[in-house]
């Protein structure tokens, strides 16, 4: 879960290049700590805690089975996923061994990837733990250099854990609304030397997909620096060729697009730059080289693994597959997407994105405007009704999430819009909505 009511501290820090418009690169003195260089202003965060629980409404006949969550994660998962949490393994058991075997396997074949060049690295924890891991295990600890490129809070989330285990990093920061622009990086390349890049595949914050491969095919032209994706709520729906565009690490975690349960996260490392970066982890818990060699040595995690969680996974990754894997996947998402398009425009609600962005993972709103429109009361009343969406991230509009992810349907979001439209009549909201 993201941190409800965070505020990101703004600093000023020193402008570094110039030439760039506003999408400048920034770093403080030290180099240790950039910083955000658009004006913050305080976001409208809820917390969900505060929040009263659902009531049984069922003499409103609107739900039967639990709540459906419009979020970028926890996100829903089917019945025969949780079912397989239902049996006791102890981390020796053969049967668990091998259900690992087969996620690490599997894992590599939905990122399209050679085993020869590849591993995959599954890893106790939510998507942080892993990006965690790649950062304090992959960055040189004599002269590494991270370029983080961000456009929204989980790009931020990167340069937060390379200020946490004071890596130097430069980051090169994009408006939330917008695209990582590859000329941009392209300076970026030409003022100075990296190690690591780092980029967000989805921002799920705002819904903007990143050019990954556009960047990718830059890299390869400017510099052999790792390349670091942040695919977490892609990776198993929007395809990518991990291979042409040189990604390095790809993150992403079990309760996103392969809808899983939550619980762990997975690297799809290169492994030639994976176990050349023996001996750089900052930290023990989060050494990926470690935690690899341990996994190829006994197929053992060395820690508690999370049993039923990993037995759940493989049941998702079945799942997966009889959809017709990630392309079948991505025509679920994108119809979803395209029902929840067609009703809110007819309500009048706005999109935060203009058309150029075609991703179909989550969605942002800008609030109505409207005098009665209260997003805490919307909230509640949508919750009440099993509706479960997301209060937005970004820094300086208001706006709210949808998400099309999970184990939703075209059926779910007519429901979701059903009950929308409902709520909007009973906050006695102007339809169509003025956005
Ligand atoms: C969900 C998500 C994360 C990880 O969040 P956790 O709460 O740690 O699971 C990271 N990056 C992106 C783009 C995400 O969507």
């Amino acid at each position: 879960m993201m941190k409800h009511g965070a505020k990101f501290a703004c600093t000023h820090a020193k402008t570094v290049h110039a030439g760039l418009g506003q999408h400048n690169l920034t770093q403080d003195t030290r180099g240790l700590t950039p910083s955000r260089i658009f004006t913050c202003s305080t976001a409208r965060y809820f917390s969900a805690t505060s929040l009263p629980l659902n009531r049984n409404r069922d003499q409103e006949g609107i739900h039967n089975s639990g709540k459906k969550l419009f979020t970028p994660g926890p996100l829903c998962t089917s019945k025969t996923v949780k079912e397989a949490m239902l049996l006791d393994y102890g981390s020796r058991d053969t049967t668990f061994i091998e259900t690992v075997k087969y996620i690490r396997e599997k894992l590599l074949d939905v990122a399209g990837v050679d085993p020869s060049q590849y591993t995959c690295v599954p890893l106790q924890g939510s998507g942080t733990y892993a990006l965690e891991a790649v950062i304090s295990s992959t960055v040189p600890r004599q002269g590494g250099k991270v370029l983080v490129l961000a456009n929204g809070a989980y790009g931020m989330r990167v340069s937060r854990i390379c200020k946490a285990h004071n890596i130097d990093h430069v980051l090169c920061r994009f408006p939330d609304e917008e695209k990582v622009r590859v000329e941009v990086v392209e300076e970026a390349l030409k003022q100075d030397t990296f190690t690591n890049v780092s980029i967000v595949h989805c921002e799920t914050s705002s819904g903007v997909i990143n050019p990954v491969e556009d960047v990718g095919l830059l890299l390869k032209r400017y510099t052999d620096a790792t390349y670091f994706v942040d695919a977490m709520s892609s990776f198993g729906a929007i395809p990518l060729d991990m291979v042409a565009c040189g990604v390095d690490y790809l993150v992403s975690s079990a309760n996103k697009c392969i809808e899983g349960i939550p619980g762990f996260s997975y690297v799809i490392a290169n492994r030639e730059k994976l176990f050349n970066s023996k001996g750089w982890s900052r930290t023990l818990s989060f050494d990926l080289v470690e935690q690899c060699e341990g996994l190829d040595q006994n197929g053992q995690f060395r820690f508690t693994p999370p049993t039923h969680v990993m037995l759940a996974f493989k049941q998702a990754l079945i799942e997966l597959e009889q959809e017709g894997g990630v392309k079948g996947r991505a025509r679920r998402y994108k119809e979803n997407r395209s029902v929840l398009r067609d009703g809110m425009t007819k309500l009048g609600f706005r999109e935060l994105l203009d058309d150029s962005h075609r991703g179909y993972i989550i969605t942002s709103y800008h609030f109505p405007n409207d005098p009665n429109f209260d997003f805490k009361t919307f909230y509640t009343r949508l919750g009440d009704l099993d509706q479960v969406i997301y209060p937005g991230k970004m820094t300086e509009v208001d706006c709210f999430r949808i998400g099309n992810i999970g184990h939703l349907f075209p059926a779910d979001m007519r429901k979701l819009l059903d009950c929308i439209e409902h709520v909007c009549n009973e906050m006695r909201l102007k339809i169509p909505i003025v956005g």
